[in-house]
């Protein structure tokens, strides 16, 4: 099965406003996926749905075959999720964050141990790991986000924006880091404005404009037709 298969999907928020027009997209395991758009595009909202963070109004949604509605536990227990904003409990312990959020998929703190010190190593948190997250640095808490989502090991992993006011130094770290991720064999999908992250990390990408998809291609095809 495809990681995520999005069908004829569309979003219109309470205030009457349509953000997605009845798109579909796929991805295959082991791509590594650019949703790439303006603001206001619709790519959040697109990656809300798919989370199971925004109700659709209409269409389908699957991670993994599993429906984002219908299958919600199978589908997220798949995704890992890194949304723009931080949503920490500000008083939380870093590693206590991470212990939690296992929690919600049914690992006990012991059970989830081991994968959240070798995360928290690896993007170089540990140290900080008994500091509360109102504690942390920007780049400090954006590794935190990541670290998080893939505590319970995820087969997909999607990030909104996960650059965003990020200095040049951590931008190429996190880069690196999900490069390597999708190395060892993890499906990301990203979303961005900048072609160039596009450019440097992408093997597919759909265009979005205005709630609609106007591209869907590899970035091998994009960048010879420029
Ligand atoms: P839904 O239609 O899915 O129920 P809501 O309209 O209730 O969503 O809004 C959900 C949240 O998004 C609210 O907290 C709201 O303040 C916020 N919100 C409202 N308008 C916008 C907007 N234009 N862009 C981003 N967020 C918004
Ligand atoms: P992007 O991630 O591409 O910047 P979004 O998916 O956040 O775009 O938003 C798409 C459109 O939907 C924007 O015009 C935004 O203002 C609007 N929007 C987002 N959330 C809400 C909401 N909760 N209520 C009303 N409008 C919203």
């Amino acid at each position: 099965v495809p990681a995520l298969v999005v069908r004829d999907l569309t979003k219109v928020y309470s205030n009457g406003f349509q953000a997605l027009k009845g798109i579909s997209l796929s991805v295959e395991q082991g791509d590594f996926f650019a949703l790439l758009g303006p603001n206001g595009a619709g790519k959040s909202t697109t990656l809300g749905i798919l989370a199971g963070l925004v109700q659709k109004t209409s269409g389908s949604a699957e991670v993994m075959g599993f429906d984002v509605n219908q299958q919600a536990f199978s589908a997220r227990r798949y995704l890992g999720v890194v949304p723009q904003e931080f949503n920490f409990n500000q008083f939380e312990k870093v590693y206590d964050i991470v212990i939690t959020q296992a929690g919600y998929f049914g690992l006990t703190a012991e059970q989830a141990a081991p994968n959240a010190e070798k995360l928290l190593k690896a993007l170089d948190l540990w140290d900080k790991r008994d500091q509360q997250s109102r504690m942390l640095s920007g780049g400090m808490k954006r590794r935190l986000m990541i670290a998080r989502a893939l505590v319970h090991e995820p087969k997909v992993l999607i990030l909104d924006e996960p650059t965003a006011g990020v200095d040049i130094e951590l931008r190429r770290s996190m880069w690196e880091f999900m490069q390597t991720l999708n190395r060892q064999g993890m499906t990301i999908i990203l979303t961005t404005h900048y072609l160039e992250e596009a450019e440097q990390l992408c093997r597919n990408i759909a265009i979005i404009d205005k709630g609609e998809i106007i591209q869907a291609t590899s970035i091998r095809k994009l960048l010879s037709q420029l």
